[in-house]
């Protein structure tokens, strides 16, 4: 370690960091969705190369000059990569704190180059507020982050900022009002710049980890989900489906399927235009959602139908579970822009001789359809007489304003 060149080592991870930041910038564009703070993580390395060139023109450029603009560039860099990491997670950011700890740090620093030259008091003071941003950096990351990049980058920052401590308070023991920045013999200051070059390194590929990981997730969630009512999609919930026979196939584990379909939506686009036909739907689609349980999953079947998938064999509990569905619809706030609708629900449980899952939605589909003829606002379980009417007299579109139920 001794024998090491450290402004050299300073300046070819500086380097490297340079290219991570790089990569950051231009993957950046490529993205379907903007991911905050990638900006930030990538101009960050750019200005710690900056510093690292400024010290490494400190035989050409008066002393005071190199300390100040390179202690604030690496200032400027640390903050920028805590910046992003805050703006990735949504968080609320603020310069201006930042900028007068950063201010008064360089006016320090100035002081005790040009007027009273001692490395030590120097080195306290930007080490404790390089520490201070580091130590927030942590707290962001252990606050906000989840998943291995996360974890990677928290590591990083957590060890920044326990080594920035320790050689700000020790300065008075090891080092000299003259001691130089990149003093080949100390084995310390070795510890301390090749910590900060590496921890760069490792926040930057964090950093590009976890937009890898962000990425695959709106991905995922764009493959899956509804772009109008945010609920899974046809594909996502017929997988769910088609998984449940598998388990019904092997562990003999019964599972019930709801079709659920909105009652004379076509009257509703006809009276209110179709804009408010898609508040309704999404709004329908909420109010199914929430009332589910979190064993069941629902998704939208196409169109204004929706399908329910419920771990239970028991008739019984299935049409309480849609009544309560359809009573939910009913009594759903409406208003002069959201009409009220109502809806129809066909049930049908897994059964004997049911080889794919076509059958079971086929019985479902067939129970909707003879709800639907029994008058609508309704639920009907399959191969089951008569028709299950959920409560009190239908509301229909009749009391939203809109075409009351023929039925
Ligand atoms: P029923 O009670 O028999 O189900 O009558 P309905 O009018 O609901 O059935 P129909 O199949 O005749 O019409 C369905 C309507 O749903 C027609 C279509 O324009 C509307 N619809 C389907 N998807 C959407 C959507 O995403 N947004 C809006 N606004 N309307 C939709
Ligand atoms: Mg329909
Ligand atoms: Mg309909």
């Amino acid at each position: 370690m001794t024998s090491l060149d450290l402004r050299s080592f300073t300046f070819l991870a500086a380097l490297q960091c340079m290219v991570m930041g790089l990569v950051l910038l231009a993957t950046r564009r490529k993205f379907p969705v903007p991911i905050h703070g990638m900006r930030l993580w990538g101009v960050a390395p750019l200005l710690a190369l900056l510093s690292a060139g400024v010290y490494g023109l400190q035989d050409h450029l008066p002393s005071v000059a190199v300390t100040v603009a390179g202690n604030g560039l690496l200032m400027g860099a640390t903050l920028l990569l805590l910046a992003g990491t805050s703006r990735f997670f949504e968080r609320p950011w603020r310069w201006w704190p930042w900028a007068a700890m950063v201010s008064v740090c360089l006016v320090w620093i100035f002081a005790f180059d040009a007027i009273w030259p001692d490395y030590r008091a120097r080195m306290l003071v930007f080490g404790l507020s390089m520490a201070l941003i580091c130590a927030t950096h942590t707290r962001v990351l252990a606050l906000h982050g989840r998943g291995l990049p996360s974890r990677v980058m928290l590591a990083a920052m957590g060890w920044q900022t326990l080594v920035l401590l320790a050689r700000a308070l020790s300065t008075y023991w090891i080092d000299t009002p003259a001691t130089q920045r990149f003093d080949g013999g100390s084995v310390v200051q070795g510890i301390y710049i090749g910590t900060y070059s590496c921890s760069i390194l490792l926040v930057l590929l964090g950093a590009q980890l976890m937009v890898n990981e962000r990425v695959r997730d709106q991905f995922e969630q764009l493959a899956t989900h509804d772009a109008l009512t945010g609920m899974l999609n046809r594909r996502a919930i017929m997988a769910l489906i088609e998984l449940e026979h598998h388990r019904w196939k092997r562990h003999a584990r019964p599972y019930a399927v709801m079709v659920v379909d909105v009652d004379h939506f076509k009257r509703v686009n006809d009276s209110y235009g179709h804009q408010a036909g898609d508040r309704a739907l999404s709004q329908i689609a909420a109010t199914l959602q929430a009332s589910i349980r979190k064993a069941d999953f629902i998704g939208r079947y196409g169109g204004e139908e929706f399908i329910v998938l419920l771990q239970a064999s028991d008739p019984e509990a299935t049409t309480l579970l849609a009544r309560r569905l359809c009573q939910a619809v009913e009594t759903r706030s409406s208003d002069a822009q959201t009409p009220r609708c109502t809806v129809s629900i066909g049930v049908a449980v897994v059964q004997q001789g049911d080889e794919t899952i076509e059958p079971v939605i086929g019985r479902a589909d067939q129970a909707l359809y003879e709800a639907k003829a029994a008058g609508r606002n309704r639920v009907r379980l399959a191969g089951t007489e008569p028709t299950v009417k959920h409560t009190g007299p239908p509301m229909g579109l009749g009391q939203a304003g809109g075409h009351p139920d023929p039925a």
